[in-house]
């Protein structure tokens, strides 16, 4: 195992919060492909083929663009959610309570 830098200090409750990565870690993109076998999370029913990362804050979160904390969607679905001007802060609701609900299977399934 290398270490691209310097090692994180863990806080007094333990846990390591690591640096953002844009691009998410081989673990984070098993976790996208994963989440990519439950259909379009709009609801259209479509095969999903991209991950969306909803952009609403929650205490678990550990960053605004958490690659845990993503929906499955159509590639087609997505596009069209972006140029509706979708990505800013919404409430914690719709596909921001899927992202979350994801999360937890994905750890209860041992997958994160
Ligand atoms: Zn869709
Ligand atoms: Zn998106």
């Amino acid at each position: 195992m290398t270490f691209q830098g310097p090692i994180p200090k863990a806080k007094k409750h333990g846990r390591v919060k690591p640096k953002y990565n844009p691009t998410p870690t081989a673990r984070e993109k098993a976790f996208h492909q994963w989440a990519m076998q439950f259909p379009c999370a709009c609801g259209c029913g479509q095969q999903s083929t991209v991950v969306h990362h909803p952009l609403t804050r929650h205490p678990e979160q550990r960053w605004r663009r958490d690659h845990e904390y993503v929906v499955p969607m159509n590639g087609f679905c997505h596009m069209d959610l972006h140029r509706a001007g979708h990505e800013r802060d919404e409430p914690f609701t719709g596909l921001a309570v899927k992202a979350y609900e994801l999360r937890w299977r994905a750890i209860d399934e041992g997958r994160l």
